[in-house]
């Protein structure tokens, strides 16, 4: 018995789609996925079938079938229209499936498309639903739906109202544009950051694109649609795009999606020490003590804090559920979320001003989630039903960070608190309620469920001493933060921490991950001794941070600073840096997608030489791109070795306009103070030639003197030639952090591998020890600026060996200048020959003694 469709609208663009089997009609609602029930991928039907073919609903073309031949997408006039044979049935890997036609293919009603084993299927599957569903919601309408039982191309299951600039969009754009399977690179997925790269990009196009992973879509535009994939490293994704720049778009965003959409992780470093930041990027035990007095986290900012416990709780904003009219509720929306996007960007602004390019794209990515689609939907569904604006916010905010803090990924799920942090300010603003900084004691060691990138933002004053959070782990934007204040903290703390009673003593060892409560007198004392030590250790130090690093016997070595920005560039001379050892010049505008101008360059590279001042060299190094540092403005085609593909210079010369561009922005800027360029991963002869070539070019071009020009010594290959190179470039900076992995064939950001990727390794030290022969030789400089240039237990062995110049991290500087004061030459020269001696990294470190902290 059949329950037909008995209203018939007439309308030129009326689409019919005949049932693609028969069998009995369930609501989507019913559906036992998410996916299809919440109507994520669009709206349609289900149909449980007693037919093993699925047929042809209308006329149109095949536009995408699945690997797993469980599902194809039909476009007809505008429509895409998913057909899904069975729930998760994606895991039968094909199995049970014999698909009869393929993309491309032109279909009638009726054709058959898929045939698929109703026993085989139904038997390995969770479920035979069928769902017919739209997956481009803007081209058009469900007018009616059957109910009951249909049979297959003969009763109309959907009608759908084609939208009529659907149908001219499609006939102009010539259909839909599919990718290839790109692979993401990202090592923790498509979260927040890399989304709202993708999502602002994907918006600059007319077209509508998807993002499709397995059998699930997501609007490419929108942050929490993308975030809602879950999309993690290694998986294969697809871009769907309809429209009249279709092809474009496609091509666009499968090259950054390639390239990693400049991830977190390339973000300007704390330390550069590789094997610190990837101790801070392993996922989180989730540990728990037997201790009452223990408690065990995630290590997410080193440190030690000695203070007394303060819990947070945020008190729920509560707000009325009945509106005033859904025009003046709009409104209301509409004009709180203009607040909140201008408080961001003003925050924005601050840090992009402060040059911190990794903070400031925390709340870039957070104004982004303001303009989401799917945010925004699902606010103005409920304010149609008569809600209140704050009520609707709250429910879209509410759904949004409960489906990603249900993620498998631990970091998108981590990233709910970024969603509930934007919601958290819109929902302020709609109800008149302030979150004023608290005033917390001084010494407070802060306890709270999460904590939000925001309330860090109010941490600054100094007495908060740490933080320890239940939710969150090493890598959430609230550790980034808590690493770039220096404030020791834990996450993802035994959940009893929120129990215990503020005011009670406590110890947080940021580095370790504990929390130990009620320490014995004896363990406060000592703490505090440590503390102290360490606090009138820096103290000497910064008070003679001024004064040159020169050896007991008399051998001066210059100390400079690394620095990502102008806002670091100021620091430099107050901690006594002796210039600037290496600007990576890549985080300067590494929150944008769309490349800077030579004259914004010009003006960037003027005002960090202005902030070191005339009498210090600064050494920025031309964009180092590729490998772990993707540029979202600079895409690289998706390589299976990155890091033996187009990286450092290799991009510059292969794509010379950005090179040229950069050294035109240099060289205008020279006379602002003393400009030195480098070169990143040179490898070969040809390529220094073809540089130094590009750099005299343009100086000339320009009627401008050219400048002093070095390299970085990252390649094994340039340590052994050193002699050869010496002659042709003006000095030398060793990237220890690259050519330990490359001497070693270690990913410098391999979890497992890290501790072994030292750059005390003796053949790395004899490759330093090669480059400073050979540099010497030619009466050329040479500096380490590597991540190991700051550890206490090289600076002796480096020292030793005859290196001119340390270039280390900001807050390092004072120290190695200390201890370089109280270093003897000879002393070093004997401890380098005897690391040089060494057959392991072991023995190498074991001579020289540990240092306390
Ligand atoms: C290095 O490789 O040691 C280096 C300083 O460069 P980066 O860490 O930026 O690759
Ligand atoms: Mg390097």
């Amino acid at each position: 018995m059949s329950s037909r469709i008995t209203s018939v609208e007439v309308s030129e663009e009326l689409l019919v789609l005949f049932a693609p089997l028969s069998g009995v009609v369930y609501p989507l609602e019913r559906v036992p996925d998410p996916v299809f029930a919440e109507k994520l991928v669009g709206d349609g039907a289900s149909i449980d079938p007693i037919d093993g073919t699925l047929c042809a609903p209308c006329a149109g073309e095949i536009t995408h079938l699945h690997p797993a031949s469980h599902a194809l997408t039909l476009c007809a006039q505008g429509v895409e229209i998913m057909m899904h044979i069975g729930i998760d049935t994606v895991a039968l890997k094909g199995a049970g499936f014999s698909p009869r036609v393929k993309v491309g293919d032109k279909v009638q009603p009726g054709t058959p498309l898929i045939d698929f084993d109703l026993d085989q299927v139904g038997s390995n599957a969770k479920s035979l639903l069928t769902q017919i569903v739209l997956t481009n919601g803007n081209s058009g309408r469900i007018v009616e739906r059957a109910a009951g039982s249909v049979k297959v191309g003969v009763d109309a299951l959907l009608k759908v109202a084609v939208f009529r600039d659907a149908a001219e969009s499609a006939a102009s754009s010539g259909g839909t544009v599919t990718s290839d399977a790109i692979l993401v690179p990202n090592a923790t997925g498509l979260h927040a950051r890399p989304s709202a790269v993708l999502a602002s990009v994907a918006k600059s196009f007319q077209s509508e694109v998807r993002l499709q992973l397995g059998d699930r879509f997501a609007n490419a535009r929108s942050i929490t649609s993308l975030m809602g994939l879950d999309v993690g490293c290694g998986d294969k994704v697809v871009l769907v795009a309809r429209g009249a720049d279709a092809k474009e778009a496609v091509a666009k965003l499968s090259e950054l999606i390639a390239a990693g959409l400049g991830d977190e992780g390339h973000a300007p470093a704390p330390a550069p020490a590789s094997a610190t930041m990837a101790k801070i990027a392993e996922p989180p035990p989730h540990p728990h003590s037997n201790d009452p007095n223990l408690l065990f986290g995630v290590a997410a900012s080193p440190g030690l804090a000695v203070g007394t416990a303060f819990q947070l709780r945020r008190e729920e904003i509560t707000v009325d559920e009945a509106g005033r009219g859904v025009e003046h509720e709009q409104q209301l929306l509409a004009s709180a979320i203009d607040k909140a996007r201008g408080q961001l960007e003003g925050l924005r602004a601050q840090l992009h001003w402060e040059a911190d390019p990794a903070k400031a794209a925390i709340f870039a990515a957070h104004a982004e989630l303001l303009d989401d689609p799917d945010f925004l939907e699902i606010a103005n569904s409920t304010m149609a039903k008569g809600k209140s604006a704050a009520f609707a916010w709250k429910s879209a905010v509410t759904f949004h960070a409960e489906r990603l803090a249900s993620m498998r990924n631990e970091l998108l799920a981590q990233r709910a608190n970024d969603v509930r942090d934007v919601g958290l300010r819109v929902l302020e603003l709609l109800t008149g309620t302030t979150r004023l900084p608290p005033t917390y004691p001084e010494g407070t060691v802060l306890i709270a469920e999460d904590l939000t990138p925001s309330d860090t933002t109010t941490m600054e004053g100094g007495s908060v001493v740490g933080f320890a959070t239940v939710r969150g782990g090493a890598t959430s934007h609230v550790a980034i933060l808590a690493r770039s204040l220096e404030i020791p903290a834990i996450a993802g703390v035994e959940p009893r921490a929120l129990e215990i009673v503020s005011g009670t003593s406590i110890i947080l060892d940021g580095g370790k991950g504990l929390l130990r409560l009620n320490p014995a007198p004896a363990e406060v004392e000592k703490m505090r001794e440590r503390q102290t030590r360490s606090k009138a250790q820096r103290k000497e130090d910064m008070a003679q941070a001024l004064a040159p690093a020169v050896t007991k016997d008399g051998k001066r070595v210059a100390v400079l600073a690394n620095i990502g920005g102008l806002k670091d560039a100021q620091q430099v001379a107050e901690l006594g840096g002796e210039g600037v050892g290496l600007l990576r010049s890549e985080f300067l505008f590494m929150d944008r997608t769309a490349a800077p101008s030579e004259d914004e360059q010009a003006e960037s590279y003027t005002a960090i030489l202005k902030a070191v001042g005339p009498n210090f060299p600064v050494i920025v190094r031309t964009l180092d791109v590729g490998g772990d540092k993707p540029l979202p403005y600079l895409p690289i085609p998706r390589e299976d070795n990155p890091f033996l593909g187009e990286r450092g210079i290799r991009v510059g010369l292969d794509r010379p306009e950005v090179l040229r561009t950069q050294i035109r922005a240099l060289l205008r800027s020279a006379s602002a103070g003393n400009l030195l360029i480098m070169f990143p991963m040179i490898a070969t002869l040809e390529e220094l030639r073809e540089a130094n070539g590009v750099l005299a070019e343009e100086a000339k071009a320009l009627g401008l003197p050219t400048v002093r020009c070095g390299i970085m010594v990252e390649v094994p290959a340039v340590a052994v030639m050193a002699h050869t190179f010496a002659a042709e470039a003006d000095f030398f900076s060793i990237g220890t952090n690259d050519l330990t992995q490359y001497t070693l064939a270690m990913d410098r950001g391999h979890p497992k591998l890290a501790p072994k990727v030292d750059a005390l390794n003796p053949a790395v030290l004899r490759l330093i020890a090669q480059t400073v022969e050979g540099a010497h030789a030619h009466r050329r400089h040479a500096g380490v600026c590597g991540g190991v240039a700051g550890d206490p237990h090289a600076v002796p062995i480096l020292v030793g060996i005859g290196i001119d110049e340390l270039s280390v991290s900001l807050p390092a500087i004072p120290s190695v200048k200390a201890q370089i004061r109280h270093l003897s030459l000879t002393t070093c020269q004997d401890l380098a020959r005897r690391a040089l001696e060494c057959a392991t990294v072991a023995e190498v470190r074991a001579l020289v003694p540990e240092t306390e902290d």
